[in-house]
């Protein structure tokens, strides 16, 4: 079963949204499981590496043009956010995440790196959406 993260503008919190099938995580169709909100911001699954204190999100919650510019899928107000959680978190980014933030600062959209991103061959991340045509 696929999981997700994502960043709910309703409560300020990163949260985790379980889906049953792929069909339904394709289909977008989430709601907050704290808030039931369905303004939510999916984040790269990567940064799942990144879970630390929620306090770091919340503080980024302050800073309103970074929040606008990641409702407005910005990439790089996304690469802000990713180099600021990595930052506040304390721990170092890797060298694959600093390339998709390279490239989230190109311009790229996050959509695109993602599929492009080699999966791990042992990960659960068989069946990504979208690579069903290949
Ligand atoms: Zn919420």
């Amino acid at each position: 079963m696929p999981i997700y993260e994502y960043y709910c503008y309703d409560c300020k919190k990163r949260v985790s949204v379980l889906y049953r099938t792929m069909a339904e995580a394709d289909a977008g169709a989430a709601a907050c499981p704290e808030c039931a909100g369905e303004r939510l911001q999916r984040l790269m699954s990567r940064l799942r590496v990144l879970r630390s204190e929620e306090s770091s999100v919340e503080s980024m919650a302050d800073d309103p043009s970074l929040m606008t510019g990641l409702q407005q899928e910005d990439p790089r107000a996304l690469a802000h956010f990713m180099r600021k959680m990595s930052d506040e978190a304390g721990e170092p980014l890797d060298e694959e995440m600093n390339e998709v933030i390279d490239r989230l600062d190109a311009g790229e959209s996050p959509e695109s790196i993602e599929e492009s991103m080699p999966q791990p061959p042992d990960g659960d991340e068989r069946g990504m959406p979208g690579l069903g045509g290949l």
